[in-house]
C-alpha cells in the first residue's frame, strides 16, 4: 500500500567491496539480540554518526567534497541504519515489551535527525562547498541538503530553532502513539448467529471456530474484516463489522490526531508558511496546497460521471432485495460491488482464489520481477530472523550482487497490520548493499490450507515488491543520501502503481497462477471476465480516494482551532463520494497516513496518473518483451535520488505527464462491457 522510508531494520552487515562476492551473513539477528544489545546496537550508530558530525565540524582550511560531504554523507547512512533498526523491530517483532522499547529508540534517533537538521554549523559547512564541479548527482544531493536545512529552520534564531527542535521531538511522539494506537486496537466483532458467516468463503468459515466460551468472533485485522464486509450475506453482521473496523483507535485518536495538527501548524507558522500543507508540499513535486486542491478538483471532475453510473448501478443491485432503497450506504459499496461483478459481468472472486495458495503466487512474483527488470533472486537459507517464516533473498545483476531482502508475510500478533516496504540498510557504491523488507499480512499457508489469497492481495504483493525492486536498482549511488529512492516522497508511489498493471495480464498471471488442487493454470477467459469486472467500481473507488486525499488536505490546510476532524470527514464523504456514511464511524482515527503521509495523502492519485502514462510506453501485448522495460529500469528506477523526479518523468516519457492515460483507464469498464454489449 505504501512506503514508510523512515522505517525499517538493519542487520548492520558491515561490508566492504571485497565481500560483495561472499555470502553475507548478517550478524544482528544471528546474536539473538536482547533488548539492552538491541539498543546498543542503534546507540552505537548514533555515536558514529556524531563522530562523523564532529569531523564536518571540525575542517580547517578550504571546505572540499572529500573533507565535508563525505563525513556528512557518513552521518546520513548511519543515522538511517539506525532509525531503519529501531522502526522495524517497532513494527514486526513478536514480543511486546521489546517494541516499547524499539517506540522509545524510535523517538530517540528521530530527536538526532531533528537536531541534525537543526544544526547550523553542519549547514554553513554545506552551504561553503563549491560545487561547480563536481559530477550533477554530487551537485543535486548538495542543493537538495540545503533545501531541506532550510525548511527545517536553520538559518532561524536560536530561540526559534529551539522551538522548532521541541515541536518536531513532539511530533515524532505524536506519530508515533498516533499509528500504535491503530495496530494495538484489535477489535471484535461476535457472530451471533452462524447464518452471518453465509457467503463466505468455506476455507475462512474453518478458520473461524468457537473458542473456549463457545463463541466464534471476527477480529478488525484485514484477512478477517475485509472478506466479512465483501461477502457475508448479513446486512446487520457487515454494519458490525465496518462499525468496528472504522472505530479503531477512536476516541483514543482523536485528541492524538488534534494534538498532532496543532504541532504541524506552529512548525509551519514558525518557517513562515500559512498551513502544514503549503510547508509540507515546499520540497515535492506538487510545490503548493492550492496545487493540491487544484488537482482534488481535477480529479473530482473526471471521476465523477463514471462513479455515478457506477453507483446506479449498486443500486439497481440492491433493489433487487429491497426495491424501495434510494441509497447506498459506505459500508455497502464492497458487498454490492461484489454482487454487481458477479451478476453483471458474470465473475465470482472467489473463482481465481483457488488459482492464488500463497507459495505458487510468492514465486511467480519473484519470476515475474525478475523477467522484467533483468535480475534473479537466489533464497539465502538459514538466516536468523525475529521469526522463524521471515525469509532471506539475494538480488543479483548480470551474476553480480547488488541487494538482498527479507519477505515477512503474514499476520502475528501486534505486527504493523497493512502492507509496506521498509528499508533495511541503503546502498553506496562499493561499500555497502542495498537492504529492504516487505511487511505483510497475507494468508499463511499450513499443511492442511493452502493459504489462498484474494486477487486484490496478490495486486498488493507485487506493487510492495515493486517498492523493493526500486529500492535496490535505485540503490547503486555515491551517497546514501540519495540511495534507493527520488527524495520527492509523492513521486515514490507512481512505480508500484504502475507494475499493478501487469497482474492484469492473462499471460502473466497463467504463468504462475495454478489451480492448488488441480494445478491447471488460470484460465485467459476467467482472466478477461475478472478484468472487464475489475474495471468496475474504478470511478467510485477513485472517488473514495479523492475523499481520502481531501481529508488529508483539509486537516492540515489551516489554522486547527476551525477544523474538527469528525466534521471534515463527514463532509468530504458527501461531497466527493455517492454513498451515505454508516453513524458513528471515525475513520480518521485508524488513517493512518494522517500520521505520515500528514497532507500527501494526494501522492496515490497523483502517481497514478503518472503510472498510467508511463504503463501506456510498454508493449501491451508483451508486457515482459521489448526494449522498454530496460529503459525504463535504466531512466526510472536506476537513478534513485539522484535526480529530480520531474527529471524522471521527462527522462522515461520524454514530456510531463498528463491526464489522459489516467482518464481512459477509469473509464474502461463502459468501453469494454458496450464493447461486449454485456452492460447496462
Ligand atoms: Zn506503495
Amino acid at each position: 500500500m505504501f512506503i514508510r522510508k523512515t522505517i525499517a531494520l538493519t542487520f548492520f552487515t558491515v561490508l566492504c567491496a571485497s565481500a560483495f562476492a561472499q555470502t553475507l551473513q548478517p550478524t544482528v539477528w544471528a546474536t539473538k539480540p536482547d533488548i539492552p544489545g538491541f539498543e546498543k546496537m542503534v546507540n552505537d550508530r548514533l555515536a558514529a554518526a556524531q563522530s562523523a558530525i564532529d569531523q564536518v565540524t571540525s575542517v580547517k582550511g578550504a571546505r572540499t567534497i572529500e573533507n565535508t560531504l563525505a563525513p556528512y554523507d557518513e552521518a546520513v547512512r548511519n543515522i538511517n541504519s539506525a532509525q531503519y533498526l529501531a522502526s522495524l523491530v517497532e513494527s514486526v517483532h513478536p514480543e511486546s515489551a521489546f517494541r516499547d522499547h524499539a517506540t522509545e529508540m524510535v523517538r530517540k534517533v528521530s530527536a538526532v535527525q531533528t537536531a541534525l537538521s537543526l544544526n547550523r554549523e553542519v549547514y554553513q559547512a554545506l552551504a561553503g562547498l563549491d560545487i561547480s564541479k563536481a559530477d550533477a548527482p554530487t551537485g543535486y544531493y548538495v542543493k537538495r541538503q540545503l533545501l531541506e536545512f532550510r525548511l527545517a529552520g536553520v538559518d532561524k534564531d536560536d530561540a526559534t530553532r529551539t522551538q522548532l527542535k521541541k515541536l518536531n521531538d513532539e511530533l515524532t511522539d505524536e506519530q508515533s502513539t498516533f499509528e500504535r494506537n491503530i495496530s494495538d486496537d484489535q477489535k471484535k466483532v461476535e457472530v451471533t448467529d452462524p447464518k452471518q458467516l453465509d457467503g463466505l468463503p468455506q476455507d475462512y468459515i474453518d478458520r473461524h471456530k468457537a473458542g473456549a466460551d463457545g463463541k466464534i468472533y471476527i477480529t478488525t485485522n484485514y484477512p478477517d474484516a475485509l472478506p466479512a464486509m465483501k461477502f457475508s450475506t448479513s446486512d446487520e453482521f457487515r454494519q458490525r463489522v465496518f462499525l468496528a473496523f472504522q472505530t479503531r483507535a477512536y476516541p483514543k485518536n482523536k485528541e492524538v490526531l488534534e494534538r498532532m495538527m496543532a504541532t504541524r501548524y506552529r512548525i509551519a507558522s514558525l518557517l513562515g508558511y500559512s498551513s502544514w500543507a503549503d510547508y509540507n508540499a515546499a520540497d515535492k513535486m506538487i510545490r503548493s496546497g492550492s496545487n493540491i486542491a487544484d488537482f482534488i478538483q481535477k480529479v473530482d471532475g473526471a471521476a465523477r460521471p463514471i462513479a455515478q453510473r457506477e453507483v446506479a448501478m449498486l443500486l439497481a443491485e440492491k433493489h433487487k432485495t429491497n426495491p424501495d432503497a434510494k441509497e447506498i450506504g459506505d459500508y455497502e459499496n464492497s458487498y454490492l460491488s461484489e454482487l454487481v461483478r458477479r451478476s453483471q459481468f458474470n465473475f465470482d472472486s472467489q473463482l481465481v482464489r483457488p488459482y492464488l495458495p500463497f507459495n505458487e503466487v510468492r514465486q511467480g512474483i519473484l519470476d515475474t520481477a525478475a523477467t522484467l527488470f533483468h535480475v534473479t533472486f537466489s533464497r539465502e537459507e538459514n538466516v536468523p530472523a525475529w521469526d522463524p517464516a521471515v525469509e532471506t533473498w539475494d538480488v543479483m545483476d548480470a551474476g553480480k550482487m547488488v541487494g538482498r531482502f527479507y519477505l515477512d508475510m503474514h499476520p502475528r500478533p501486534g505486527k504493523f497490520t497493512h502492507a509496506e516496504m521498509s528499508p533495511v540498510l541503503d546502498g553506496i557504491r562499493g561499500k555497502q548493499l542495498p537492504e529492504a523488507i516487505l511487511i505483510c499480512n497475507f494468508p499463511k499457508p499450513t499443511a492442511d490450507d493452502p493459504g489462498l489469497m484474494e486477487y486484490g492481495d496478490v495486486v498488493t504483493f507485487f506493487h510492495e515488491f515493486g517498492h523493493l525492486v526500486h529500492w535496490i536498482l535505485g540503490g547503486q549511488q555515491q551517497w546514501a543520501g540519495i540511495s534507493g529512492i527520488t527524495m520527492e516522497g509523492d513521486f515514490v508511489e507512481a512505480p508500484s502503481q504502475m507494475l499493478e498493471e501487469w497482474m492484469h495480464s492473462p499471460q502473466v498471471l497463467a504463468s504462475f497462477a495454478k489451480h492448488y488442487k488441480t494445478g491447471e493454470a488460470i484460465p485467459a477467459e476467467l482472466v478477461a471476465r475478472m478484468n472487464r469486472a475489475s474495471a468496475f467500481g474504478r470511478g467510485l473507488s477513485i472517488s473514495q480516494q479523492d475523499e481520502y486525499t481531501a481529508i488529508s488536505y483539509d486537516i492540515y490546510k489551516a489554522k486547527p482551532d476551525v477544523i474538527d476532524p469528525d466534521e471534515v470527514t463527514l463532509s468530504d464523504e458527501h461531497r466527493y463520494t455517492p454513498f451515505t456514511p454508516l453513524p458513528e464511524t471515525h475513520m480518521y482515527a485508524a488513517f493512518g497516513h494522517l500520521a505520515g503521509y500528514s497532507s500527501a495523502y494526494y501522492t496515490y492519485l497523483w502517481d497514478k496518473v503518472i503510472a498510467e502514462d508511463f504503463f501506456g510506453q510498454f508493449d501491451h501485448g508483451n508486457l515482459l518483451a521489448g526494449a522498454t522495460p530496460m529503459r525504463y529500469r535504466r531512466t526510472v528506477l536506476e537513478p534513485g535520488g539522484s535526480v529530480s523526479a520531474n527529471d524522471l518523468v521527462h527522462n522515461f516519457l520524454g514530456r510531463e505527464q498528463n491526464m489522459n492515460a489516467f482518464q481512459k483507464w477509469m473509464g474502461e469498464e463502459f468501453e469494454q462491457t458496450s464493447a461486449s454489449g454485456t452492460g447496462n
